[in-house]
């Protein structure tokens, strides 16, 4: 993802620190009921396995308007018969159905508790149907606000995508709205004036003509979150190549606006490039079956799974900007390389709660620099990490509240990324590191995951107990600090700022010359054959240092 809210925040927050500093004090701490709600696995959830949706809606963009139904089938994992089913006001559910029969609706604000007549018995395979309508959210400021942006183009024809990370794809369709469980395989169904073009997620198998309406029937073959199903209606052009990747050939696919057809051909070609350095970093892309897209929209983008959403304006960096002020951000189109990063890390492998959403974007953020060495050398990406230090708030801790859809502090970015780049130095073995990284994206291939079963992984395959380093960088504030000094031919340090028991090797430079040191809590001597004349901190490791 992007929760691209903070990332706003924080371009807000060079020109005035007072104003983030006001939005962060206006962080939700207390959460209601519907929070729960939203956010826990209730037990009108649980007895229930998602299995598969078809989306079936008609979208009316001079009414903007969204009427439809969802099908849901979903294992019996246990015996109950209220099923709760997520959809945000002012969308209304209207109706829900079992093998024809109707079913009656507790609605609960957001959450919809429907009652089930017939015995759910463990093991079945069932199916409901619910049926709603309305005007959904508008997005006024996406993605960042989400909901649907109700566009034009430069030649006034309708230009619609929808966006729903963090608030959830229930403010625009019918679902089960947590990130635990998702579908195996979907079928989105949108049916829109003739004139424009849907695209969706996965391939289109078919499109029928309606009157003055064709359907654009989308199939998804591999499992999928809610936030990455999506719609994007536009007057769209086509074009597509094969890349011949790691499984084999991959179509790729893009649908731009007719005016943008030849500026996207030259931008684009970033695409194929961005597949086969993600490819060598960390395996397969992961939805060969449903091909990749990259579709233009009239926001900045998004990870929607296997139809990436591009607002970039056709030019390098963010907004033409380069987030690490080092150069380097100008060398790659920021959407089209942090976005299809999230295929790997966010649609592959998907956080439970968003409040572990780190996993989702440390890596994604890491990626690019990843992007950056594997075209410029090991010294660009070092460079971008490090360059990108700058925008970390230290605000709240990374990992955020559980059970209330609440996800941490923007640093899941910024500094996350440096987490990991600060891990890579104390493996000092590229290729085990890139075995890692591979590792997790076979391990949890189209999985949901806890922060503990990723911080397991990676203990185990980097053979480190990484227990303080992980509480230290996702769950406080501190940033370990190494305090220092020396005298003649001594060097004494110590690191405050510190969980209990953090002991992070670090390499510095005594006289130019390298060395490792092993600092914890309790002052240390190190004592050198020459009187020490400077000292410095390998720039690699996020930590600060305080000469006393
Ligand atoms: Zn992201």
């Amino acid at each position: 993802m992007i929760n691209y809210k903070y990332l706003l925040f924080l371009f807000i927050s060079f020109l005035s620190l007072a104003s983030f500093a006001q939005g962060l004090l206006q962080e939700k701490t207390n959460f209601s009921r519907q929070d729960t709600l939203r956010g826990s696995i209730t037990p009108e959830r649980e007895w229930w396995d998602l299995s598969y949706y078809h989306l079936d809606i008609k979208v009316e963009p001079d009414k903007k308007f969204i009427s439809g139904k969802n099908t849901i089938q979903y294992k019996v994992l246990k015996e109950n018969s209220v099923m709760q089913i997520d959809l945000q006001s002012p969308m209304k559910l209207l109706k829900a159905t079992q093998n024809g029969n109707e079913l009656t609706i507790k609605h609960d604000g957001n959450a919809h508790f429907i009652s089930l007549i017939e015995v759910q018995n463990v093991g079945d395979v069932n199916r409901i149907e619910v049926y709603y309508e309305g005007h959904p959210k508008e997005a006024v400021r996406a993605p960042w606000d989400g909901g649907i942006s109700w566009k034009r183009d430069k030649n006034n024809n309708h230009f619609i995508a929808s966006s729903c990370q963090g608030l959830g794809a229930s403010v625009w369709w019918p679902c089960k709205d947590h990130m635990y469980d998702e579908v195996d395989s979907m079928k989105i169904s949108v049916n829109v004036p003739y004139k424009l073009i849907n695209v969706s997620n996965g391939r289109l198998r078919l499109v029928e003509r309606i009157g003055d309406t064709k359907t654009y029937h989308w199939v998804v073959k591999n499992p999928i979150n809610n936030y990455g199903v999506n719609i994007n209606i536009g007057d769209y052009v086509n074009f597509s190549e094969v890349y011949n990747g790691m499984a084999g050939n991959l179509d790729m696919d893009y649908y731009v606006l007719s005016y943008n057809l030849e500026k996207a051909k030259v931008q684009f070609k970033q695409a194929p490039k961005m597949m086969e350095a993600f490819e060598y970093w960390f395996g397969q892309y992961p939805f060969y079956a449903d091909s990749f897209k990259l579709v233009e929209v009239p926001y900045l983008g998004m990870e929607h799974q296997s139809s990436v959403t591009y607002g970039n304006g056709f030019k390098n960096g963010y907004l033409g900007r380069d987030l690490s002020n080092t150069g380097w951000g100008l060398k790659f189109d920021f959407i089209i390389i942090h976005e299809a990063g999230h295929e790997w890390f966010a649609n592959s492998i998907t956080n439970k709660d968003v409040a572990d959403m780190w996993i989702h974007e440390s890596f994604t953020s890491y990626s690019e620099s990843l992007y950056l060495e594997y075209y410029f050398g090991k010294e660009a990406g070092a460079e971008y990490v490090i360059g990108k230090r700058k925008n970390i708030a230290n605000d709240r801790p990374i990992i955020g509240c559980y059970n209330v859809n609440k996800e941490g502090s923007s640093d899941m970015y910024f500094k996350g990324e440096n987490m990991l780049h600060t891990l890579r130095q104390l493996v000092e073995d590229d290729k085990k590191w890139r075995q890692m990284l591979r590792g997790l994206n076979r391990a949890f291939y189209h999985q949901t995951v806890t922060t503990k079963q990723v911080e397991d992984y990676i203990s185990k395959t980097l053979e480190k107990d990484l227990t303080e380093f992980f509480n230290q960088y996702l769950r406080t504030t501190k940033i370990p600090t190494l305090e220092y000094k020396f005298d003649k031919k001594n060097l004494e340090y110590r690191y405050t700022n510190i969980v209990k028991g953090f002991d992070m090797p670090i390499q510095v430079k005594i006289n130019d010359e390298e060395h490792w040191l092993f600092p914890n809590a309790e002052w240390q001597t190190l004592k050198q054959d020459d009187r020490i004349n400077t000292f410095t901190v390998d720039k690699d490791f996020y930590i600060f240092s305080k000469p006393l």
